[in-house]
């Protein structure tokens, strides 16, 4: 396995509908572990294929972050076939750094996905397993938090991402990583 470099906004790949994988290969599989392996790395809770630069409807989660047992989802072509209910929390993104936004969603979701064999599933999900879902779905139609934002907010967030892409200075504590990153 390896980890891969996590695309941060305004990389344009965030920004693109992904298509969906038409089989589950050797290849599917293998980028999977690499994702999961570099959720992990970085504290997060979810990760989706195009935060790591790839234009496919793959996504990990593990809301216990491997605390509790195995709990890690490998997903693939994941979609919400129910929902029900609000709820209102703040997210965090690994693709967006220091940024917390209040977001609203569905309190509880059915999702239907391939697993990494090959067969289907679906998942009864609420709490915080049901907003991460739906974080990483988001992703995979191009949709983030930063689209959450007012158009005044958001302006203000990319040229603060702008200026620190251009210093590129590595941050000098990186274990204080905010809650929920998805
Ligand atoms: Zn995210």
């Amino acid at each position: 396995m390896s980890t891969l470099t996590i695309r941060t906004y305004p990389d344009p790949v965030l920004k693109e509908e992904c298509p969906p994988v038409e089989a589950v290969t050797q290849d599917i599989r293998r980028l999977l572990d690499d994702m999961a392996e570099t959720m992990y790395l970085n504290s997060g809770i979810g990760l989706a294929a195009p935060q790591v630069g790839k234009k496919l409807r793959l996504i990990v989660v593990d809301v216990q972050r491997g605390k509790q047992g195995d709990t890690l989802l490998k997903l693939v072509n994941p979609r919400i076939l129910n929902k029900e209910g609000r709820t209102k929390s703040e997210e965090g993104c690994l693709s967006c750094p220091d940024l917390l936004v209040d977001v609203s969603r569905f309190e509880r979701v059915t999702v239907e996905a391939l697993l990494p064999d090959g067969r289907e599933t679906t998942i009864e999900a609420e709490g915080l397993l049901a907003i991460c879902l739906q974080h990483e779905i988001d992703h995979l139609n191009g949709v983030l938090l930063v689209d959450r934002l007012s158009s005044l907010r958001r302006s203000l967030y990319r040229k603060k991402r702008l200026r620190e892409n251009a210093a590129s200075t590595p941050k000098d504590d990186e274990s204080q990583s905010p809650p929920r990153l998805l």
